[in-house]
C-alpha cells in the first residue's frame, strides 16, 4: 500500500538547504535552478527591460525576476524593495535567529502575555484562522513535536511519554493569542514559521509590486511561485512544471499561471534519517507522526500565504481528506500527486485547477514514469 515506507534518499536537514527546494518551478522564465533540476531552456523574452536577481532567504534560494516596465531605473528600484520587504518579514519570523521577534515570543516565560509587533500579531491570527480552517491540519504551534523528532538536527524517533508530552503542548494547549500577544502555557510550546513564512514573504512581495505598477514577475522563493502578470509572448501565464513526488527531475504536470502563487508541498522534499527509516519534515498534529510520503500536494492560490498553508495541509490530509478539504475552497487549485505500489503517480485535482493545467482535464489519471502525465480526454 502507499502508506508503507518507501525508501527515500538520505537527505538531512541543515541550514543550508533545508526549507524545501520545492517541486513546482517555472519550467523556462528561471534559468538559475535548484540543483538537480533539469536545465532550463533560453528565458523568455520580455517587452521592455527586465531584471533578474539572487538573494538567500529563510534558508533558501530567492529568485526574483521583474520585467515588463520600460525604465530600468524603476525595475531596479522595485527589485531592490522586494528584497528588502521579503528580508524584513523573514526578520519577524524566522526561528533560526534568536532575536527576532517570533523567537522572544518562543521563549517568552510560561504563563506570560508576550506583546508583538501588530504585523507579526495579524500574521500568526492569519496563519490560527486557517489552522482553523484545515481543521487543524496545518498548526503552527507544532514546535514541541519539531523538537521531539529533532526534524531540525539529525532526527530522532521519540520516546512515547515525550511524544505523548509533545502532541499534548502543541496546539492551543501549548500556546494561545490574544488581543494581547502570545501566551505560551507550556515550556516545550513553540511556534514554528516554516509550514507559513514563504507564504507570508511572497505576500509582502506580491502588496509591494502592485504598488510599484509592476505587471510582470516571476518570485522563486525555495520552490513557491508567485506569478505576477505572463511573459510578453504567453498571455495565458508563466509555464510551471510539477514535478514527480519523487524524482524532481521529472516533469508530472504542466501548468501556465498568472497572478497567482504555487506551493507544494511533501515528504521527501526534506527528509531526516533515523536507523535507515526515513521521515518528512511536515507533521500530522493530531497524531504527532511524520506524514507518510504518500506524494505530493501543489496549491495554485492568488495569495501566497493561502497557497503555502493549504499545500501543507492538504499534505497532512493525504489525497482523499485532502481532496475533499479542497473543493470547500472554489478559488484555490490543488493537484495531488499520489506515489502508488508500482511507482507510477495517480494525480487528482480540484476544479480549479483545470484552468491552469496546460491541457484541461477528468478528475483522474495516471502516470506512469518515463513519460509526462496526459489528461485522458
Ligand atoms: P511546507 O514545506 O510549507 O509544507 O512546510 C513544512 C514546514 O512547516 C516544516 O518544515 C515545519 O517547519 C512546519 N510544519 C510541519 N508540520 C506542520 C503542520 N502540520 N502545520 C504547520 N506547519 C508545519
Ligand atoms: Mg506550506
Amino acid at each position: 500500500m502507499l502508506r508503507s515506507q518507501p525508501h527515500l534518499r538520505r537527505r538531512l536537514v541543515s541550514r543550508a538547504v533545508l526549507v524545501s527546494l520545492g517541486l513546482a518551478v517555472p519550467g523556462r522564465e528561471l534559468a538559475g535552478q535548484e540543483p538537480g533540476l533539469p536545465p532550463d531552456p533560453a528565458p523568455t523574452p520580455t517587452a521592455g527591460a527586465a531584471v533578474h536577481r539572487t538573494a538567500f532567504l529563510m534558508g533558501t534560494r530567492l529568485d526574483v525576476r521583474i520585467g515588463g516596465l520600460d525604465d530600468r531605473e524603476r525595475l531596479l528600484a522595485a527589485s531592490q524593495t522586494v528584497l528588502e520587504e521579503m528580508r524584513r518579514i523573514e526578520e519577524l519570523l524566522s526561528t533560526w535567529e534568536a532575536t527576532t521577534p517570533l523567537s522572544r515570543a518562543n521563549r517568552a516565560p510560561v504563563g506570560e502575555v508576550f506583546p508583538l509587533p501588530a504585523e507579526l500579531h495579524r500574521l500568526l491570527e492569519s496563519a490560527l484562522h486557517w489552522s482553523h480552517r484545515t481543521g487543524g491540519a496545518f498548526e503552527p504551534r507544532v514546535g514541541a513535536l519539531v523538537r521531539a523528532w529533532d526534524l531540525r538536527g539529525t532526527g530522532r524517533v521519540p520516546e512515547g511519554a515525550t511524544l505523548a508530552h509533545a502532541l499534548a503542548v502543541s496546539g492551543d494547549r501549548g500556546m494561545t493569542l490574544t488581543s494581547e500577544g502570545t501566551v505560551r502555557r507550556d515550556a516545550r510550546a513553540w511556534i514554528d514559521a516554516g509550514g507559513f513564512g514563504k507564504g507570508a514573504a511572497l505576500d509582502a512581495a506580491r502588496r509591494l509590486l502592485a504598488d510599484h505598477g509592476v505587471n510582470q514577475a516571476s518570485l522563486n522563493l525555495g520552490g513557491q511561485l508567485l506569478l505576477v502578470g505572463a511573459p510578453a509572448d504567453q498571455p495565458r501565464g508563466w509555464s510551471v512544471s510539477v514535478a514527480h513526488p519523487r524524482r524532481r527531475g521529472a516533469t508530472v504536470a504542466a501548468l501556465r499561471v498568472r497572478d497567482a502563487s504555487v506551493a507544494t508541498s511533501s515528504a521527501s522534499e526534506r527528509t531526516v534519517e533515523v536507523d535507515g527509516r526515513a521521515f518528512g519534515h511536515i507533521l500530522d498534529p493530531r497524531t504527532g507522526q511524520p506524514v507518510p510520503a504518500w506524494g505530493s500536494v501543489t496549491v495554485v492560490a492568488e495569495n501566497p500565504l493561502a497557497a503555502d498553508i493549504l499545500s501543507t495541509a492538504f499534505f497532512v490530509l493525504g489525497p482523499d481528506d485532502g481532496m475533499a478539504l479542497a473543493r470547500s475552497f472554489p478559488e484555490v487549485g490543488a493537484l495531488f500527486l499520489e506515489v502508488t505500489a508500482t511507482g507510477d503517480v495517480s494525480a487528482r485535482w480540484t476544479d480549479p485547477m483545470n484552468q491552469w493545467l496546460v491541457d484541461p482535464a477528468p478528475q483522474a489519471t495516471t502516470y506512469s514514469p518515463g513519460r509526462p502525465m496526459r489528461p485522458r480526454p
